[in-house]
C-alpha cells in the first residue's frame, strides 16, 4: 500500500464549510449532521463503505441535493439559495457523462459556449485545458474514439476549463482497471497541485485516498468519524472503525490496568504478560490496543528486553509478491497478524509454517482506543 505523505499547505479560509447539514430522503438518513472545513487547494476525500452518504455530501456541494438541516459555504458565500449552475463548482461524475456525438474540443467548450464566452478565448482555454491533461492531440476524436482514462481525462479538462473555484470528484477513476487507476491518480494529484484549485473527492477506495489526498473524512452511517492527513488516520486512528477500515490491523481486546507519563499498561485477552503502549487513558477502562501488522516484529529467537513480546506459532502464510502476511498463533489461540517486507529476491524466507516465532513491538508504535 502507497503511504507517501504530501507536503503540508499553507492554512489557508476554507473553500467549503459545511454547517450542521442533514439529509433525509422519505425513508432513510443518508447525512447525519456533518460540520466541516475544507481549505483551499486541498485535495480532500470523503472515504467509506456504500451507502455512508458520501456521494449524498457531495451532491448538496453541488446543489443537486437540497440540505435538510444546515448551510454550506463556498469561499464564504451561503449557498442555500444558490442553483448548481450558478455555484463555483464543477462536477465530474462516474461516468464522465461526455456528449457522445461531440468531438473532445466539443465536449470542452460545451460549458463555455452556454455562458456566452467569446469564440477566440474559447479556442484558447479549451487548448489550454486540453494540454494541461495532455490531450491536444485528441481534439477531434469522439468519445468512442479514447480509452477509458482518455475519456477520464476530457471530462477533466471539461471541469477546469470553466475555472471553478472547487472541482467535485464522484468515484473518478472506478472505470478505470488497476494498473491504469495507478497512474492516473499521480496525473491527477499533479494536475490539481498545478491548477491549485480545491478538489473535493467521494471513493471507497482507501487506497487511493491515502495516495491523493492531502487530508480525509472517513464517514459512515452519514457521520465522519474522523478527519486527518493521510499518515495521521492510519497511525493514529481515533475509533476501531475506522483502523478496521483503513489497512490491516490487529486488535487485542482488555482493560487499562495502569496509565502513567502517557504510558498504558494494558492487560489484553488472550495474553500473558501485559502489554505496553503509549497512551492515556484511564486505569480501568474497557479498551482495545491496535498494532498494524508491518510494525511487528518477528523472528526466532525473542528480542532481548523488548516490551510487548509475544511468542506463537505461524500458522498461515500469504505471498502478496512486496510483502508477504503470516498469521501467528499464541498459545492461547489469539492469532496475530505480522507483514514482512521480501527484501530480497529468491530468498527462502526466514520463517516458515509451524516455525515458532517471537513478536514484538515498540509502545509507541501502537494505540490504545476506547
Ligand atoms: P455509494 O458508495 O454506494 O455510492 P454513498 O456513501 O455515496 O454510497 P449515498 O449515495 O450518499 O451513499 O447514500 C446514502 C444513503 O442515502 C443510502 O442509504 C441511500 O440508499 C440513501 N439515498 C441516497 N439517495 C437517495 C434518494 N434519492 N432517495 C432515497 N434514499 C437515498
Amino acid at each position: 500500500m502507497s503511504l507517501a505523505v504530501r507536503p503540508e499547505r499553507q492554512i489557508r479560509p476554507p473553500a467549503i464549510q459545511i454547517q450542521g447539514v442533514e439529509k433525509r430522503f422519505a425513508d432513510a438518513v443518508a447525512v447525519a449532521g456533518i460540520d466541516l472545513d475544507i481549505q483551499e487547494g486541498e485535495f480532500f476525500s470523503l472515504l467509506g463503505p456504500s451507502g455512508c452518504g458520501k456521494t449524498t455530501l457531495l451532491r448538496m456541494m453541488a446543489g443537486f441535493e437540497t440540505p435538510s438541516a444546515g448551510r454550506i459555504l463556498i469561499a464564504g458565500a451561503d449557498m442555500t439559495a444558490v442553483p448548481p449552475y450558478e455555484r463555483p463548482v464543477n462536477m465530474m461524475f462516474q461516468s464522465y457523462a461526455l456528449f457522445p456525438h461531440m468531438n473532445v474540443a466539443d465536449n470542452v467548450a460545451f460549458g463555455l459556449r452556454q455562458d456566452g464566452v467569446a469564440k477566440a478565448e474559447i479556442a484558447a482555454r479549451v487548448a489550454e485545458a486540453l494540454e494541461l491533461v495532455q490531450m491536444g492531440g485528441f481534439a477531434r476524436r469522439k468519445p468512442h474514439q479514447l480509452s477509458g482514462g482518455q475519456r477520464q481525462r476530457v471530462a477533466l479538462a471539461r471541469c477546469l476549463v470553466k475555472r471553478p473555484k472547487v472541482v467535485l470528484l464522484d468515484e473518478p477513476l472506478s472505470a478505470l482497471d488497476k494498473k491504469l487507476r495507478e497512474k492516473t491518480q499521480f496525473e491527477l494529484v499533479n494536475i490539481q497541485e498545478k491548477v491549485g484549485i480545491t478538489f473535493v473527492m467521494v471513493t471507497h477506495d482507501q487506497e487511493e485516498a491515502m495516495t491523493m489526498s492531502t487530508r480525509i473524512a472517513v464517514m459512515e452511517a452519514g457521520r465522519i468519524l474522523q478527519v486527518g492527513r493521510p499518515h495521521e488516520i492510519y497511525e493514529y486512528p481515533t475509533s476501531r472503525t475506522v483502523a478496521d477500515f483503513i489497512g490491516i490491523a490487529n486488535f487485542f481486546a482488555g482493560q487499562v490496568e495502569r496509565a502513567e507519563d502517557g504510558l498504558v499498561t494494558f492487560r489484553a485477552e488472550g495474553i500473558e504478560a501485559p502489554l505496553q503502549v503509549a497512551g492515556t487513558l484511564a486505569a480501568g477502562s474497557s479498551a482495545a490496543v491496535m498494532v498494524r501488522p508491518e510494525k511487528i516484529l518477528m523472528g526466532r529467537e525473542a528480542a532481548a528486553g523488548a516490551a510487548n513480546s509475544l511468542s506463537g506459532v505461524v500458522k498461515e502464510i500469504a505471498y502478496l509478491g512486496d510483502v508477504s502476511i503470516y498469521h501467528v498463533r499464541l498459545d492461547s489461540g489469539v492469532v496475530v497478524m505480522v507483514t514482512n517486507a521480501n527484501l530480497r529476491h529468491a530468498a527462502e524466507p526466514a520463517v516458515t509454517w509451524e516455525d515458532r516465532v517471537h513478536l514484538s513491538w515498540h509502545p509507541g508504535n501502537a494505540v490504545v482506543l476506547p
